[in-house]
């Protein structure tokens, strides 16, 4: 089969040095004689493995020591019940700042637990989208917390400030943004990500958490949404996704021997720029978002010939380039080019776009 490139927002494509790796040690994991996926999480094996995936990681995002980081289950929706179910005490409110479609989805969800403010930011700038700055937002100094999608994965929204929030904690859903540029943890109370955009495979959740909110969840917290409980038992109070943790564990090694965030940060401003240089440049293609706010991870774009949808699809599906259509929420296309997606994806994709236009103007 001829090479693909796979732009599918999640699960997506992990880093060919990973896969190869996970294949070469498939049925034989450090010379156990097992798959790591069959070896007790509370033996020393896999929990030196653990243990090292938890460095790396804080390595990579230089976490701060009053932060903890769990590996849980329940992926980013999982997060949204567990955020209010351990950050909001009854009597108080919190904040979530609406940018599209996931920061809506976690709304909807923190209601069922508490009091929420749903705070709505989105502007328009000349036609495009666009996030009002911070200092613009509505927040209740009172709040327990912030909660805001640095990155909506359907939008294509993009927020590069970290929010000032005047001492409120600020909690973010770095699902699909986690990795791919530099932020300083110590700005943030809580941040979490569901693994399958640039960590791993689908069925693991990090959350990276300051201490001291740990031991205020209400009481019916579910044990395996409790902070506390996770925390204070390594991620292993009940039996983590274990395999997800091994290939996020190879996700880290790779990335350190790239030389870290600030190198695919470089990497993935080249590849976002290279695309969205062209569309800005063709009649043909059109960019609905202000630049302010344009995902460096998740590209919707929209050929000015909605007609041609469908014949864009299925030839760039001939060309190897897939799961290339738009979320269905806002139709087009969207080019998912997350940390393991090479440059040279990004030109294969732009390639098409240049010889589809040609083809069809
Ligand atoms: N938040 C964001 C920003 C997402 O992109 C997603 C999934 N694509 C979710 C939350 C929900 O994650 P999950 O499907 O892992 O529950």
């Amino acid at each position: 089969m001829s090479e693909v490139f796979n732009f599918c927002a999640g699960p997506a494509m992990l880093p060919k040095p990973v896969m190869q790796r996970a294949q070469s040690e498939f049925l034989n994991w450090n010379d156990s004689g097992c798959s790591v996926m069959e070896l007790s999480h509370r033996g020393p094996e896999f929990m030196a493995l653990a243990s090292q995936a938890e460095q790396d990681l804080r390595d990579l995002m230089n976490i701060p020591d009053n932060y903890k980081v769990l590996f849980c289950h329940g992926g980013g929706r999982g997060q949204f019940s567990a955020v209010p179910l351990n950050l909001l005490p009854a009597g108080k409110s919190a904040d979530y700042i609406v940018t599209g479609s996931w920061s809506k989805a976690a709304v909807v969800e923190g209601e069922k637990f508490g009091r929420i403010r749903s705070v709505d930011v989105i502007t328009d700038i000349n036609g495009e989208k666009a996030v009002k700055p911070s200092s613009d937002w509505d927040l209740d100094p009172n709040a327990a917390y912030v909660h805001y999608c640095p990155n909506e994965t359907v939008d294509g929204i993009e927020i590069f400030e970290v929010p000032q929030t005047n001492g409120v904690p600020l909690v973010a859903d770095m699902s699909s943004t986690i990795l791919s540029r530099q932020i300083d943890v110590s700005q943030f109370a809580l941040i979490y990500a569901g693994a399958q955009k640039n960590i791993g495979p689908s069925g693991l959740t990090i959350v990276i958490v300051r201490e001291d909110l740990l031991g205020q969840h209400a009481k019916a917290t579910p044990v395996i949404m409790d902070y506390e409980k996770t925390a204070n038992f390594e991620s292993m109070f009940n039996t983590p996704p274990t395999y997800a943790w091994y290939l996020a564990s190879l996700v880290f090694q790779w990335l350190k021997s790239l030389g870290g965030v600030p190198a695919i940060e470089q990497h993935n401003q080249d590849k976002a720029q290279l695309l969205y240089d062209y569309i800005d440049a063709s009649a043909f293609y059109q960019s609905r978002i202000n630049k302010s706010n344009r995902s460096l991870m998740n590209v919707p774009f929209y050929l000015t010939d909605e007609d041609l949808n469908q014949r864009f699809l299925s030839e760039a599906k001939d060309a190897g380039l897939l799961a290339l259509k738009g979320h269905r929420m806002v139709g087009g296309m969207r080019a998912s080019i997350y940390n393991a997606m090479p440059i040279e994806g990004v030109q294969a994709l732009v390639d098409f776009m240049k010889q589809f236009a040609a083809e069809n103007a």
